[in-house]
């Protein structure tokens, strides 16, 4: 819908957020002030625009987006703005600035120009105060949060003079082509994310020291509490940067009213202010909380003491009791001890704020709970945590600590703020009283709902299998990191039959972190470890391909629906599949060779088929060994969907969806289109070049090995799998078919697997999540 962008300012937010829009395919142009000490007009814009490409993790799905952006100044360009659609301003967060440019900005506008500004905290109604009819019209806040790739909430605030037209038109956009969860938000200080999430942080960094934990004690309490991302709380801030919360602090207290509750807990830690001093700003600067420290070539991470303000090397904290969240964290917060109680301080005091401010800055519970989620990293939303604790309990607490009751809870009278009643997902809405059908947008469907009401087919510990309607099916792998163990293969296997006799499709889909992290090693260590190397064989490795081959050639069609990690046994789930709808960020590849393996259920043999079909291909039988030797031999994992494309793990013909919750609605639409008239694929047949290509791979090796870019061992396992990419001990006159690809697969795996070396690198990513490089 929008193909032509400006962002106004190249700074952190307006060069990702230009960034973002190139991933889309908008050509973006990039504008900022002139720097006098430079000739070119355009360095600031430039620079910007370089530093994209060194930025981790990269705000673009592809470097050759870059193309897409063309950097401008404010002196000579801003009339290009009318050029574009939809102008951002993502300049300095002060109101002074930002007016004057868009004063500039009213003069010149064409009637149709769309202007938003990325402001993390300025009400609409300041930023607009004496501009024109037509501006104010057209203006809104889209507020991007940091990273714009990969956080997805956008916060939208719009006036009573915005035209419905454009709000409407940016919202769908941001939705589907952009892939954000797209919130309105009320025009107060701060929006819903920052309003809670700055009282979040500070109020637990605060309590942290007057608790007198650790920075590890307090990001691990956090982290369980909140079910936040593993940088609880000063992670988090050194994630950031210390240097940006005086800003959004200092904006938040000047603009909020007198009698709101911050202005009453807010404390900035002594502490803040000597690291600032100090320039211990975080990740951007050399370290905040933690930093790493580079001893003999290692990066051993340290972390700050808050009492003594001394860095010494971080110690994982072990808090026991934490495991108790797991079960209930009502039990948690009242052990008594020091650390259970600032859970429960920090926990109350936030949950007290949502339910004193939730309807003066959203427009209802569910916009704070998806804020908080998709901006912060928590897995529930404030009131889905009231929920899981009982109202009840939270007033009796506040009741204990002398609080008055917010009127919300009073309001809900004991129950909860939702409800399943009738099949359907339930809110309380706090305008009417009631509870209203929550109800998604059209295009969105998603599993996490579908298992509030329904039950599954059948289900095992570690998988289940769900109707989702219109004879659709979903396989969820649901164990940790979702690996594949034999009994999810056997349930596999047996989920195929089922749908063969009374469904029309399948979809492997879950909602968990990861799509699929591969194959349970543990599983295939123990068994080898008490010696039961042929059921190694057997079970693990006949079985998967079995039960993958069944898959791909079943009567139905199968497409599978990653998102985050797909690896090794995951990505041949994909390989096997009839159709792939990917998410963008989806990082796909066959990782098994940094393993000290190889992938043993189909992998070797679907890649080499598909570039073997690639009629983009290079002639002979040597490109599609080398392409696929090139990305099995390399452990290569992509970056994005849309590197997957490019390296060949999806087809182009596999869908790419923007947005996560869109997700498992367009696998169901491919899926119905898929199961009229489906044909199940035909085999492949190979004709591999053989001897010629091992020792043309061994050269190739041996030259890599020689640079000191790989190891002996990477040496063994490379000619390995050159030997099974090759086709073995043939040559083109001769035909092989997949059965023999797969006894290759499987012979060359069950060798690898005798060797100690391995067997180290197995070990050693079960035991610390990181790979050995022996
Ligand atoms: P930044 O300091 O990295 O970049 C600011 C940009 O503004 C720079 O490119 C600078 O050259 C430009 N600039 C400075 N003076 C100017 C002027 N007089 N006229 C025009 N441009 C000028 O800041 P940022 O972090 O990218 O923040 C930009 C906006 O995004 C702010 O409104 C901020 O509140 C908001 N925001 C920031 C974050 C974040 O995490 N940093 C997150 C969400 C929103």
């Amino acid at each position: 819908m929008f193909q032509n962008i400006t962002v106004i300012g190249s700074g952190l937010m307006g060069s990702a957020i230009a960034a973002h829009f190139s991933n889309i395919g908008c050509n973006v142009t990039l504008l900022d002030i002139v720097d006098k000490n430079q000739k070119n007009k355009n360095y600031v814009a430039d620079q910007a625009i370089k530093k994209l490409l060194k930025i981790k993790p990269s705000p673009l799905t592809l470097n050759s987006n870059i193309k897409l952006i063309k950097s401008g100044n404010l002196e000579d360009d801003l009339e290009k703005i009318n050029n574009s659609e939809w102008v951002i301003e993502a300049v300095v967060e002060n109101i002074n600035i930002k007016r004057e440019l868009y004063k500039k900005i009213d003069n010149i506008m064409k009637n149709e120009l769309i202007i938003s500004s990325n402001t993390s905290t300025i009400p609409i109604k300041l930023l607009t105060e004496g501009l024109s009819d037509k501006f104010k019209s057209n203006f809104l806040i889209t507020h991007f949060f940091n990273p714009p790739r990969y956080l997805k909430l956008l916060e939208i605030v719009r006036s009573n003079e915005l035209n419905e037209e454009i709000l409407n038109k940016i919202k769908i956009f941001c939705d589907i082509n952009l892939g954000k969860s797209v919130i309105e938000t009320k025009d107060t200080p701060g929006f819903i994310g920052n309003r809670i999430g700055i009282f979040w942080i500070e109020r637990a960094a605060v309590e942290a020291i007057n608790y007198k934990l650790t920075v590890e004690e307090t990001d691990a309490i956090i982290m369980n509490v909140f079910k936040a991302p593993k940088t609880g709380v000063f992670g988090l801030i050194d994630v950031v940067g210390l240097d940006l919360l005086p800003s959004v602090i200092s904006s938040l207290l000047n603009n909020l009213p007198k009698h709101d509750h911050y202005h009453t807990v807010h404390q900035i830690p002594a502490i803040f202010n000597f690291m600032l001093e100090n320039k211990m700003i975080g990740r951007k600067g050399e370290g905040g909380f933690y930093k790493l420290i580079n001893k003999n070539n290692k990066k051993i991470k340290y972390s700050l003491n808050l009492n003594t303000r001394e860095y010494s090397i971080s110690i994982k904290t072990k808090i026991e009791n934490l495991k108790v969240i797991k079960k209930d964290l009502k039990s948690y917060l009242t052990l008594q001890d020091n650390f259970s109680k600032y859970a429960l301080h920090i926990l109350s005091d936030v949950l007290y704020y949502v339910l004193e401010i939730a309807e003066k800055i959203s427009l209802d519970i569910i916009s704070i709970d998806e804020a908080m989620k998709k901006g912060f990293g928590w897995s529930l939303g404030p009131f889905e945590i009231i929920d899981q604790l009982g109202p009840s309990f939270l007033k009796e607490h506040f009741l204990n600590t002398n609080k008055n009751i917010p009127t919300l809870l009073d309001d809900i009278g004991g129950k909860k703020f939702y409800k399943i009643e009738s099949n359907n997902i339930k809110y309380f809405d706090f305008i009417t009283k009631e509870y209203n059908i929550l109800k998604r947008s059209e295009g969105v469907l998603l599993l996490s709902d579908i298992k509030k009401t329904n039950k599954p087919i059948t289900k095992i510990s570690t998988a289940s299998l769900w109707d989702i309607g219109d004879q659709v099916t979903v396989f969820e792998i649901h164990s940790k990191s979702n690996t594949i163990d034999m009994a999810t293969m056997e349930f596999l296997n047996q989920a195929i039959d089922i749908v063969d006799s009374s469904y029309k499709s399948m979809i492997i889909y879950n909602e968990g972190e990861f799509f699929s992290a591969g194959a349970n090693l543990g599983e295939a260590l123990f068994l080898g470890n008490i010696g039961l190397e042929s059921e190694v064989n057997k079970k693990i490795l006949k079985k998967g391909q079995e039960v993958y081959s069944k898959l791909k050639y079943s009567n139905f069609p199968v497409i599978s629906a990653p998102f985050n990690l797909a690896l090794g046994g995951g990505c041949e789930i994909l390989l096997h599949s009839n159709h792939v709808q990917a998410h963008l960020e989806s990082y796909i590849g066959l990782t098994e060779a940094a393993l000290g393996i190889l992938p043993a259920w189909g992998g070797c043999k679907e890649l080499l088929a598909r570039f073997d079909n690639d009629s983009k291909m290079p002639q002979g039988p040597m490109p599609p060994v080398i392409k696929t030797f090139e990305l099995i031999g390399m452990a290569k994992v992509s970056s994005s969907a849309h590197e997957a494309q490019k390296l060949g793990f999806l087809k182009h013909s596999d869908g790419i969806t923007i947005n996560r919750n869109r997700l498992l609605y367009d696998a169901k639409i491919k899926a119905i289109e898929m199961a009229n008239n489906f044909v199940a694929p035909e085999k492949h047949n190979y004709r591999l070049p053989g001897q010629t290509s091992i020792l043309a791979l061994k050269l190739a090796i041996n030259n890599m090995r020689s640079n000191g870019q790989i190891s002996d061992h990477d040496k063994y396992i490379g000619e390995k799998i050159a030997f099974v990419l090759s086709g073995g001990i043939t040559d083109t006159t001769k035909e092989l078919t997949e059965e023999n690809i797969l006894n290759l697969e499987k012979n060359a795996i069950y060798e690898l697997m005798q060797n100690d070396l391995t067997l180290e690198r197995l070990e050693h990513i079960l035991e610390t999540g990181k790979y050995l490089r022996n």
